[in-house]
């Protein structure tokens, strides 16, 4: 959401270090090591990775203020086979259903919850993204390459409303909705306030709040036969979900709705503090992933001020790996320089990396960005052991699970090359280095000891040979 009142209210609750760096972004971002370009890996996955946790690697596919043509549906079915290639698993798509602004909106002032781009309302049969039948197109030739579809649910709010005097309020408020649809009809009563609140946890830019303790809402959600989640879920063959701004409503409204269908899930829960990211996952009953923003900014303060220790600092994935998504950037936030070595992080680290488009399709090396998803896909897993941290070296070793040997990953944070002596878990095996800026193959001592190098402001990755 990025309207210029979600933008404040997110700040005043927040960050303002969001709003300074944030209109920083769309400059291409550029490593600032040496040129020597990675190794592209042009093997084949033997396997589709289990999208999520441990296995695959999200691609947010899209980003604020996509063309305005409604060809975006088109465009990203048009990437499918090379994501999939390139080792993405599943896809988080925008709100895909008409808006307040109609053609022109980014979906996140939900109108039409069932409008897909069919109805000629709000100024537009097809949403921004396109229509019914291009979503159903990029749907069902992502599923033909094992590529899993995520919803973005927006639940907080809805916009768009007709105004009618509200007994609640004593004014008149924008809150009767009687879409073309024919679905999911409200009126002030499931707004805020009403007989049951005054409040909930949060609302966002004056928007209709929603209630979700009134029936009719619920119902609609995810409660009744006739539900968003089964529709979504069954008739659309959505995989998954990603909630937007769940700081706006109580985590038991996600974990009714993950209950009431299944699917992977991933709430937006904007706050710094890993704490707070895992008590909301319990919230949810642990049926929600969160993303990982202690992660981010953690990331920010290591690659971007010349400090590696904040690689210490507390995230998500290390606190549960298995309910965090990790990113780099978003349509929201893009505050972080050193954008490779960040990405390096995420695809070797536990936590379920999620790529963002620009990043990937735009702003950096393709063929450095391929090879760190393989790297994530192919020698990632296992628990963790820190080797290394100092505000100028940071060493991290994945100790391997099932197929995927483990790695070494090394970020150096100096302006020239470093190199140190670390433990591997490979005694007596040959390693090598992985992205291809060190041709050092090296075999590791008896005692698993074995020297390994990183170039500046970068990072190197090894593992044993053979992958
Ligand atoms: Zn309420
Ligand atoms: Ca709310």
């Amino acid at each position: 959401m990025k309207k210029p009142f979600y933008m404040f209210t997110r700040i005043t609750l927040l960050l303002a270090l969001v709003l300074t760096f944030s209109q920083c972004k769309k400059a291409a971002k550029t490593e600032n090591g040496p040129a020597a370009n990675g190794v592209i890996k042009n093997k084949t996955f033997t396997s589709d990775a289990t999208p999520g946790p441990g296995g695959g690697v999200m691609m947010q596919a899209f980003y604020w203020n996509t063309p305005n043509t409604s060809s975006w549906w088109q465009n990203v079915n048009s990437k499918i086979a090379a994501w999939d290639a390139a080792g993405i698993s599943a896809i988080w798509l925008p709100p895909s259903t008409k808006g307040q602004s109609g053609g022109s909106s980014m979906g996140y002032d939900p109108y039409d919850y069932f409008d897909f781009g069919t109805y000629n309302q709000m100024g537009s049969v097809t949403t921004r993204f396109g229509n019914l039948t291009d979503l159903n197109t990029l749907i069902s030739n992502a599923h033909t390459h094992n590529i899993q579809v995520y919803a973005d649910m927006v639940l907080n709010h809805c916009s768009g409303g007709t105004l009618q005097a509200n007994p609640y309020t004593g004014t008149n408020t924008y809150t009767l909705f009687t879409p073309l649809s024919g679905q999911f009809n409200r009126s002030y009563s499931d707004f805020h306030p009403n007989n049951i609140h005054a409040s909930d946890e949060g609302s966002f830019g004056g928007f209709p709040d929603l209630c979700h303790a009134q029936a009719n809402v619920s119902n609609w959600i995810y409660n009744a036969s006739y539900s968003m989640s089964r529709y979504y879920k069954n008739t659309m063959h959505y995989d998954g979900w990603r909630f937007d701004y769940v700081l706006g409503y109580g985590a038991w409204v996600v974990q009714n709705y993950v209950n009431s269908v299944g699917g992977f899930a991933v709430g937006e829960d904007w706050d710094g503090n890993a704490a707070n990211l895992q008590n909301w996952v319990n919230a949810t009953g642990g049926t929600s992933s969160a993303f990982d923003f202690a992660c981010f900014y953690a990331m920010h303060s290591a690659f971007d001020s010349n400090d590696l220790t904040h690689l210490n600092d507390d995230m998500l994935l290390k606190r549960n790996g298995s309910k965090a998504v990790t990113f780099v950037s978003n349509h929201d936030t893009d505050i972080i320089g050193n954008k490779l070595s960040a990405y390096a992080y995420i695809m070797c680290e536990e936590g379920y990396p999620c790529v963002f488009y620009n990043d990937y399709e735009t702003w950096l090396d393709k063929g450095k960005m391929n090879n760190l998803i393989w790297i994530h896909r192919t020698l990632s897993g296992g628990t963790t052991t820190n080797l290394w941290s100092a505000s100028d070296q940071y060493i991290d070793r994945r100790n391997g699970y099932g197929a995927a040997p483990g790695l070494i990953v090394y970020f150096n944070g100096t302006d020239y090359w470093q190199q140190q002596w670390v433990t591997s878990n490979w005694a007596n095996r040959q390693i090598k280095e992985y992205t291809g800026v060190s041709s050092w193959i090296q075999t590791v001592a008896a005692d698993g000891r074995v020297l390994i190098q990183a170039p500046p402001h970068a990072y190197s990755i090894w593992s044993v040979t053979g992958y």
